[in-house]
């Protein structure tokens, strides 16, 4: 770090000198069905990236699997052998000239941009002295709604763990649903609603499993339940086709993939909430973006990310910190699912339906031995 003068006053300025790249395996301890898939042991990509006098800054992205987003882990690990040469020597407190290098040196490959964003604002957390959900515009809560999801299975098995799950604190499901006929999904629907409590909350969510004709049988025959559809069915035209038919508020969480298009289904109307991720929007500072459009035009987000360990999950709880209370949906983090922790004293962990932001310094709030990843697979150096 250098200090600068101007006037009276001291600056700080810091360089990307170095960034090292990992693949560290999320061995499942928890069985995650989807509509199209199983998430089995997907291989986290990790980023440090280190100022000139070696303070680190920690990035994650990591697909749950391939067969419901477009990216692929393997693929965001190539992408950086792109984007880290690209941003190598920049100040990372200049996250517009970040962008702007990362898109000029790649198109696409948002999970990659990601993980060097996220490095980014830890990096510069920690020069500053500062917590990241600071920098973000500091927590509206201090303890952050988490939802659970409940995987896709046998309707009594379905209402067990949901009715598990409220009693150990969780106000808000997310039951799975799709890939199976959809009689089965109804009936889950309906054995898990008949286990809510007052003040829980549910989503039923398809990650893209039904064709329009099923998400329309679904909602007329689940009419007399209180829930929302998240993502029913593969594109956005398809969820046109379903808005004013359904008879539940509609989530969009895959087909937001970019600031314009959340900005295009705030003003189409077709939004009625969102699942944001920050590994498909390109890292916080476009998550911040989203955050403040969904804020302004008053419509409900979460803060999550498809998968991943605490680095990921520390940015997707900071950020929904930030969120105001009654616009939020939560913060999901993948930790309950696999076994793998990067901190264990501070790791965002969930506690009776709230995760708490870690605080073991500045930065994202993670303390991360140096060395514990092993061995990078790639090391770019200025
Ligand atoms: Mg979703």
């Amino acid at each position: 770090m250098g200090l600068g003068v101007w006037g009276s006053a001291t600056f700080v300025w810091v360089t990307i000198r170095e960034i090292r790249v990992y693949g560290v395996p999320l061995e499942t301890k928890a069985t995650y069905n989807m509509s199209n898939s199983t998430v089995a042991t997907p291989v986290s990509t990790i980023v440090e990236i280190v100022d000139a006098d070696g303070t680190i800054g920690y990035g994650e992205a990591c697909m749950a699997s391939p067969q419901f987003q477009p990216e692929h882990n393997d693929g965001v690990r190539s992408s950086l052998s792109v984007l880290a040469p690209a941003v190598l020597g920049l100040n990372p407190l200049k996250l517009s000239v970040i962008h702007t290098a990362m898109h000029a040196a790649m198109t696409g490959h948002a999970a990659g941009k990601a993980a060097l964003d996220i490095a980014c604002w830890d990096l510069i957390g920690k020069k500053l002295g500062q917590p990241v959900v600071d920098l973000l515009g500091g927590a509206q809560m201090s303890a952050v709604t988490t939802y659970h999801v409940v995987g896709i299975g046998p309707a009594d098995a379905a209402a067990a763990e949901a009715d598990r799950l409220q009693a150990e604190g969780i106000t808000r499901l997310q039951l799975k649903a799709g890939g199976r006929p959809i009689d089965a999904d109804i009936a889950s629907i309906r054995a898990v609603a008949s286990t809510l409590r007052p003040g829980t909350d549910l989503a039923v969510d398809t990650n893209r499993g039904w064709t329009t004709a099923e998400a329309l049988q679904v909602s007329n025959a689940c009419a007399d339940v209180t829930m929302s559809m998240e993502q029913p069915c593969a594109t956005e035209a398809e969820l046109h086709h379903l808005k004013g038919q359904i008879r539940h508020p509609l989530i969009v969480d895959e087909n937001s993939v970019d600031l314009a298009s959340v900005a295009r289904m705030i003003s189409s109307g077709l939004a009625s909430g969102f699942g944001l991720k920050i590994t498909r929007l390109g890292g916080l500072t476009a998550m911040r973006a989203a955050r403040d459009l969904c804020m302004s035009a008053r419509i409900p987000m979460s803060s999550d990310d498809a998968w991943g360990g605490d680095i990921i999950a520390a940015a997707g709880v900071a950020m929904g910190a930030t969120l105001d209370p009654q616009l939020s949906r939560g913060a999901w983090i993948a930790h309950p699912y696999h076994q793998n922790h990067y901190d264990e004293i501070n790791g965002p962990r969930i506690d009776n339906g709230y995760v708490t932001l870690p605080n073991a310094g500045p930065g994202l709030g993670l303390s991360i031995d140096e060395g514990q990843f092993g061995e990078p697979i790639a090391t770019y150096r200025r």
